[in-house]
Parts: structure tokens; C-alpha cells; sequence
């Protein structure tokens, strides 16, 4: 039914409020304020630009930072760039590194990596908390005057042939005659930026119709989970950074775990593992469980209690992967555009950076009222001549040698890549996409059991659904299940063959086997998008629910 929607222009949309884009309205708007006070006082000649009520963030969580998570180890000088003052303006930093080690697990000992490579050296780095990190941005760009939407998605992207010419939002709370209370908006602009961090869901719809990834290796993703633990007898110093590889990973599941000590008696416990995982019983939160029974993480926590989880997939295919991030109206920042440095593990740098350099593409654009595509892809040679793409050139065959199993196989090609500034003996690795990696039970199992897990005691072991709790998660269940199954059928053959992977790497035990099929509990999501993109028969859609439903972070 076709419903009255209301149209409201700006001159720019940012769809996201992650670090990406608010870093691109604050900076938009600093250099714009600037130019507007060189005018005002002779030292510029020309027009002042106008940007009240022009320019928007939009946020599907219900505030800025509730679906933001990250380590959060942040490199602060891109920091630094973008607000000279962040401290006296109050950046809430936790903690700077002042201690960092690296060990290799096996499951019930450990040996100390005598040095860290440099790439993983952490000194002097802020620790803090992303989804605090976003609520402080936020209030900078208030500031500035950029209209701050949240609890707001944009649902469908507004096409003029093939020029974005603005979003469409979400339709709020369904009646039981099938109306909505509150209709979304037609909101119009001349360019939409897109930062919806990893696997965003408009991204994806305008790479597949622009062909913008083609001639592009795939995008490939890994997930990472964590837990925040209170912990009484803290035996790690505040500012305390480690890093694991080995245990719980193994032949068919890579990554690496994370403890860092945020303060006194607050410590992140988490683990990166990849979606190329070929076991059909990957469950990463289980991993995540298996991590912290290691006695080295028991002496940590045994007096302890979790009180915060989330997880989030990022992307890990840097770049060979980055696909044409302009084209008409439209430009795409952050993770969105696979600008994770997967070697550092870190991408906020990254994304805060992208957001920059997009912003003063924009800034030229309105200082000579050029918005077309020519003057878009400016941003683009930016990038490809900053640190971003130098760093991601020597990332570029990072990820696929840890897949390889590290130590062995992938190690010698690790040594081999910080020798050469990323190459390999062996030529450039090549990646799949991270639904074809995964195996049948069969085969992948042959005559063994899958492993069976013990109990959760909610203190060490923490169940899935305990640890959505501690998401803060929650959606209005006055609406239509944002996450549909293309076709039933296809779960059958799945669930016989592959034992429904997605009962297992679901964060968040959205999806339950029944009798009759597969149930989603859709309420739970924690929009981390594992599902989009590891179903083995790609037969999940996810869709954007109401803006202000999904996890409510806030120290993640
Ligand atoms: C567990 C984990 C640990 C990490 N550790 C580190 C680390 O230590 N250091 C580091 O630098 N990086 C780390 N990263 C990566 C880092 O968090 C990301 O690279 C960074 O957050 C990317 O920023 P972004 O702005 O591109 O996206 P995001 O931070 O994901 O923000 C995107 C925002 O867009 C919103 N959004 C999406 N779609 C829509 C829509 N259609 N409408 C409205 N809103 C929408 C989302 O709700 C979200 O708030 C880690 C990531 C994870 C998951
Ligand atoms: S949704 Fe995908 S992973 Fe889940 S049972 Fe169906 S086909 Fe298998
Ligand atoms: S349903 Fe999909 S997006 Fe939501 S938490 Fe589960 S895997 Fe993540």
C-alpha cells in the first residue's frame, strides 16, 4: 500500500554513524566554518556556504555508539589530525598502552613471542571503548550544526536512472491493518556517503548493481567477539595489551585472540576468527568460551563476572578487495569500503581517515557547486595516494597466509611478507568467499564427532543467550522479521547435510532448529551480519530492521 511520506532535502547524507562518517560531518563542517569566517573577514573573497539543515547522519541504533564495537585499540594521530584537541574536549580515552606481549597457546600452556612485530606495536596507543568513542563524536558534529537522526535506517537508496539522489527510511511500528504509525521520509541530496561499516546492507545493494567489485578479488570478512569482564584482583596493569594466536584456533578455523585491560578492574576478553572457516559447526561464540578456559585467561577472570558482549563481523580482504568507492551521488567510506588494515587488526584509523579525505572532496564540491560524479572520484586518487592504500599494500596477503594455519603452514609466509613489504615466495594468495569455504559435516568431519561443549556456568562459560542479555539487545517486535529465509527447502538439504550451520555461527541464537525447520528469533540480532554472509547456500536476506531496535553498547 502506498503511504504519504513526507520529503526533506539536504545537500549530503551520511548513512552510518560510525567513526567513518562522523569524522567526515566534523570534518566537512570545521573546514566549511573556516572558510565561511576567512570570507567574513576579507582574507577569502567569495560566497559563504549555507549548511543549515543540509547536512545529515543517520544511525540505526537507538543512540549514537549502541551498534558500535571494537577492540578498541586506537592509533591516535589521525586522531589528532581531525581534532588537534580531543583531549581537552574530553575524548574519553580509558587507558594508553603501556605494556604489550604476545603469546602462542596451545590448550593448557603458552610460549612468549620475544618481541612484537611492528605492526602489532600497540605503545602509546589509546584503549577505549568505540561505542563511547561514537557518543563523544556525536556530540562534536551536534555542534557543528549536522541534523544527528538517530534510531533512523535508511532502507533503500533513491536512484535517478543511475545517479543516488537520496534514502528512503524506515517505516516505524505496524499496525495491526497493516499501516505504519509513522512512515519513513523521502530524504533527497545531492551525495549520499555511505559508511555503514562491515557488509553494510545499501553498500552491498549498490556494488552488485553498479558492478563496482568487478575486476576486484571478494570481499571477505572475519567476526570478532568479546565479553567485558569485572574482575576483582586485576593481575594485568591498566593499559595492558595482549595478543594470541594458536589455541583455540586450528586446521580449518583461524584468527587470534585479545585481553586488554581497560582499567583497574575492567578487562576485554575477544577473538577474531574468520569467516573461511570450512567447519560447519563454527560457532564463534563457543570459541570465544574455549579462549577463556585457558589458565592463562582463567587467572585473569576466576574472581570475575562478564557484563558486556557483542560481536560484529570486519572485513579482512584490504586491498585486492576495495571496490569503486564513487560513482554518481554516492561515495563509500570506512569498512563499507574494506579499508580494514587486517595485519594491525585495527580499521577505525582507517575509517576515520577515508571519512577525512571524502570530506574535503565534498568541501571542493560545495565551494565550486560541483557535485558530479568526476568531482566524487577525487576522494577515490586521495586515497590511493595516503598511507591508507600504502598500508593496506603491505597487508595484502596478510589474511589468507594466517588462514593457512599459523605457525605452520602460513608463519614462513608471514616472516617472508614483513621482509618484503607484503609479498610472497609463492605470488599473490587468492581468497573465496566466505560462504563457499565452508565444508559438509562429511566432509569435514569424516568419522569423528562434532565436539560436545560443557554446561554454562554464566561466569566463565557464558551461554549465547546470557551474553545477549548483556548486548542490551531488543527489537520492537511491532514489525515484520527483518531477516528472511529465501527458500525452506534449501534449509532442508542444508540441515541434513551441513547440520544448519546457522544455529551455530549466530552470535546471538537468532536461528533454532525445530522440527519443521529453521525458527528465527529475529529479536535477538546483534546486526553483526555473520549470517549475510556465511549461510553455505546464500539463502538468508537481511534486511534493516526499525531504526532503534538491535544491541544498546556501551562499552564496547
Ligand atoms: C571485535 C572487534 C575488535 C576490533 N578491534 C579494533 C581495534 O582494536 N582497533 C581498530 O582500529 N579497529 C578495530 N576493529 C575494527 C573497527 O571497529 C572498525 O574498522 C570501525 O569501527 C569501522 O568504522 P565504520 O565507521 O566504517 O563502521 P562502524 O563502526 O561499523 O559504524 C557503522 C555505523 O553505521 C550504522 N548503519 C549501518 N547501516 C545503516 C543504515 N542503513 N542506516 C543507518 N545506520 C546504519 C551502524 O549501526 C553503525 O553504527 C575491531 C572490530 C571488531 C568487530
Ligand atoms: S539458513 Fe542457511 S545455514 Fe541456515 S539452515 Fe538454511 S541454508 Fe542452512
Ligand atoms: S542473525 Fe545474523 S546479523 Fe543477527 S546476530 Fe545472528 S548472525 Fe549476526
Amino acid at each position: 500500500m502506498d503511504m504519504e511520506r513526507e520529503v526533506i532535502e539536504f545537500d549530503v547524507i551520511f548513512v552510518g554513524g560510525g567513526p567513518a562518517n562522523l569524522s567526515s560531518a566534523i570534518h566537512l563542517t570545521n573546514l566549511i566554518r573556516q572558510y565561511n569566517e576567512d570570507i567574513e573577514s576579507g582574507k577569502l573573497q567569495g560566497n559563504q556556504i549555507d549548511i543549515e539543515d543540509k547536512i545529515a547522519v543517520l544511525e540505526k541504533g537507538a543512540y549514537f555508539g549502541a551498534h558500535n564495537i571494537s577492540g578498541a585499540v586506537l592509533i591516535p594521530d589521525v586522531l589528532s589530525e581531525l581534532l588537534p584537541d580531543h583531549r581537552e574536549l574530553g575524548c574519553p580515552i580509558d587507558a594508553e598502552v603501556t605494556k604489550e606481549s604476545m603469546y602462542f597457546f596451545t590448550e593448557q600452556g603458552k610460549i612468549k613471542v620475544p618481541f612484537i612485530p611492528p605492526f602489532l606495536d600497540n605503545h602509546g596507543n589509546y584503549l577505549l571503548s568505540l561505542s563511547k568513542f561514537i557518543g563523544w563524536l556525536s556530540k562534536i558534529a551536534e555542534k557543528n550544526k549536522v541534523m544527528m537522526l538517530e534510531g533512523t535506517a535508511a532502507v533503500e537508496m533513491l536512484y535517478d536512472g543511475l545517479r543516488v539522489i537520496g534514502v528512503h527510511t524506515d517505516d516505524k511500528r505496524l499496525q495491526e491493518d497493516g499501516e505504519y504509525e509513522t512512515p519513513g521520509y523521502i530524504l533527497k541530496s545531492k551525495v549520499v556517503v555511505l559508511g555503514e561499516g562491515s557488509s553494510g546492507t545499501l553498500r552491498n545493494k549498490i556494488v552488485d548493481k553498479l558492478h563496482l567489485d568487478s575486476n576486484r578479488a571478494p570481499s571477505i570478512y572475519e567476526i570478532g567477539v568479546k565479553e567485558i569482564y569485572e574482575v576483582k584482583n586485576n593481575p594485568l596493569e591498566k593499559g595492558e595489551c595482549i595478543h594470541t594466536f594458536g589455541y583455540p584456533f586450528r586446521k580449518g578455523l583461524s584468527g587470534g585472540g585479545f585481553i586488554y585491560s581497560i582499567s583497574e578492574t575492567q578487562v576485554v576478553i575477544g577473538l577474531i576468527a574468520h569467516l573461511s572457516s570450512e567447519d560447519p559447526q563454527f560457532d564463534p561464540h563457543r570459541e570465544l568460551q574455549k579462549f577463556k578456559q585457558h589458565p592463562f585467561i582463567i587467572d585473569i577472570i576466576k574472581d570475575g563476572k562478564p557484563t558486556h558482549y557483542g560481536a560484529r563481523t570486519l572485513p579482512c580482504g584490504g586491498y585486492f578487495s576495495v571496490p569503486k568507492l564513487t560513482s554518481d551521488g554516492v561515495m563509500i567510506t570506512g569498512d563499507s569500503a574494506n579499508l580494514v588494515d587486517s595485519r594491525k587488526l585495527k580499521g577505525i584509523h582507517t575509517a576515520i581517515k577515508s571519512g577525512m579525505l571524502a570530506a574535503e572532496v565534498l568541501f571542493e564540491a560545495f565551494k565550486i557547486n560541483d557535485f558530479s560524479a568526476n568531482q566524487l572520484s577525487k576522494y577515490e586518487e586521495k586515497l590511493k595516494n595516503s598511507w591508507i592504500y600504502s598500508d593496506l599494500r603491505q597487508s595484502r596477503n596478510f589474511t589468507p597466509a594466517v588462514a593457512m594455519g599459523v605457525p605452520f603452514p602460513g608463519g614462513p609466509l608471514l616472516g617472508f611478507q614483513i621482509l618484503t613489504g607484503g609479498a610472497t615466495p609463492i605470488g599473490d594468495l587468492k581468497t573465496k568467499p566466505d560462504y563457499s569455504t565452508t565444508k559438509d559435516i562429511k566432509q569435514y568431519y569424516g568419522e569423528r564427532l562434532p565436539e560436545s561443549f560443557p554446561k554454562a556456568d554464566d561466569r566463565i562459560i557464558v551461554s549465547k543467550l546470557t551474553d545477549v542479555y548483556f548486548s542490551g539487545t531488543a527489537h520492537d517486535e511491532r514489525q515484520k522479521s527483518h531477516i528472511r529465509l529465501k527458500d525452506e527447502a534449501v534449509c532442508g538439504k542444508c540441515i541434513s547435510d551441513y547440520k544448519a550451520p546457522c544455529t551455530l555461527f549466530c552470535p546471538a541464537s537468532v536461528y533454532e532448529l525445530e522440527e519443521n525447520g529453521i525458527r528465527v528469533n529475529f529479536s535477538n540480532c546483534l546486526h553483526c551480519k555473520t549470517c549475510d554472509l556465511k549461510c553455505p547456500f546464500r539463502n538468508i536476506v537481511w534486511n534493516l530492521p526499525e531504526g532503534g531496535g538491535g544491541p544498546r553498547y556501551t562499552l564496547q
